[in-house]
């Protein structure tokens, strides 16, 4: 039987999905490192990683291995038993960070939705207004979309949950203003990845942990998107001088398995009770088996400093770019390989052209809250893929 190509398989999905994406007209069958090959047998250089994802690559062979191995002993069991890889996950993340205490979920918006309900119910009651900043995003579920300070994703949601202000970003008087009785916490990502690659300064951040501290509340980090040595940490906080008292990480935990967790301090973790919260598939066996296998590699010797300094060479060869461009690239902004290319005004008209013309290309990467082309590529990239991706990138810019 002969194999279905791209515009078989576009046209069988086009009748039987939801219209909830606007995907490219590609489907996408084998992945290994930094590569994809579509079902017409193009291959792409994948610099998405599955938005931040899949950060090993590609069917890492450990984590292939580790996933084919649990999913012959246990697939899944309630959490009312433990399992030996959900113990190891949750002892490799508390000893490795802040935290003490973790909850398992399967996505970044629940262990968000995780977050904000632990913040209330150790605030007490009365207390449940979660103040997050403009330009934010913390997901797609009712409560997470609420608290994302983003006006495009609520329209035609209303009304929202309760209890969710956005603060202006960047304006440390403005957020103290907004905080009442009825603050339990703040909420936000170290750098906004949708929001456009957006760093908070230190001193912005170092000022919203004195008003947490000062007003008796709950600072929470999103680092689903920055955590899990994206940045060149195993968390942005390392570099940033500001420890949260609650963090979220889900997308690359199992690269590319669906899991999420919530960390905190013991002292908090204990208002969570038995039946105050839970999940049927939070930090199942196999899902967990392959956060462990990623973590202990990323935790290997020498994985995260590869990533600060392939970091670094891809921003300063962005930043060449920008300077033979300087009508269509701005900046060049980021951590370690989460990298914005920051569109100018001109630019900006062009984004997603320029997306789409590097797709034609085979290269995978987004543009980002309408601002910034965003690459995300496995931490293990090279730079030579960084090199061609860089090439290619000039090749679309003088074209247009
Ligand atoms: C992706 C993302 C989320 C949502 O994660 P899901 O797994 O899609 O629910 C939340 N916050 C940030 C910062 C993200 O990047």
């Amino acid at each position: 039987m002969e194999k279905s190509g791209n515009k078989e398989l576009k046209e069988r999905g086009d009748k039987v999905f939801i219209g909830t994406y606007a995907r490219y007209p590609s489907a996408m069958v084998k992945g290994a490192g930094c590569r994809l090959v579509d079902a017409d047998g193009r291959e792409y250089l994948d610099f998405l990683s599955g938005i931040a994802v899949c950060a090993l690559g590609h069917c890492h062979p450990a984590v292939t291995e580790a996933i084919r191995r649990q999913a012959g002993e246990l697939v899944h069991v309630s959490n009312l038993y433990y399992t030996v890889p959900q113990i190891e996950l949750a002892e490799l993340l508390t000893g490795n960070s802040f935290g003490e205490k973790i909850f398992l979920a399967n996505s970044g918006a629940e262990a968000n939705e995780a977050a904000i309900k632990l913040a209330r119910i150790h605030a007490g009651e009365g207390r449940y207004q979660v103040i997050s900043l403009a330009g934010s995003f913390h997901g797609r579920t009712l409560a997470t979309v609420a608290a994302t300070g983003q006006p495009k994703f609520h329209k035609g949601f209303e009304p929202l949950p309760e209890g969710f202000l956005h603060a202006p970003f960047g304006d440390l008087q403005a957020l103290e203003k907004m905080i009442i009785g009825s603050t339990c916490a703040i909420l936000c990502e170290p750098l906004q990845g949708e929001g456009g690659v957006r760093p908070l300064e230190k001193e912005y951040l170092g000022g919203i942990r004195e008003l947490c501290d000062r007003h008796g509340l709950l600072l929470i980090f999103d680092e689903i998107q920055t955590g899990l040595g994206r940045t060149g940490t195993l968390f942005a906080y390392e570099q940033l001088g500001v420890r949260p008292d609650i963090l979220t990480m889900a997308k690359a935990l199992g690269n590319g398995l669906p899991i999420g967790a919530m960390m905190t301090t013991t002292e908090i973790a204990a208002a969570f009770t038995p039946g105050t919260h839970a999940s049927t598939f939070g930090g199942n066996p196999v899902a967990s088996a392959a956060a462990v296998a990623t973590l202990q590699i990323m935790l290997e010797d020498g994985f995260l400093a590869g990533v600060r300094q392939k970091g670094a060479y891809f921003q300063a060869e962005l930043n060449k770019l920008a300077g033979r461009f300087p009508d269509l690239i701005g900046s060049v902004r980021g951590m370690g390989l989460l990298v914005g290319a920051v569109l100018t005004e001109k630019g900006v008209v062009q984004g997603a052209a320029i997306v789409a013309r590097m797709f034609e290309r085979g290269f995978l990467m987004n543009f980002a809250g309408n601002v910034a082309l965003r690459f995300v590529p496995p931490l293990i990239v090279t730079e030579e893929e960084i090199d061609c991706i860089v090439a290619a990138l000039a090749e679309v810019l003088a074209e247009l």
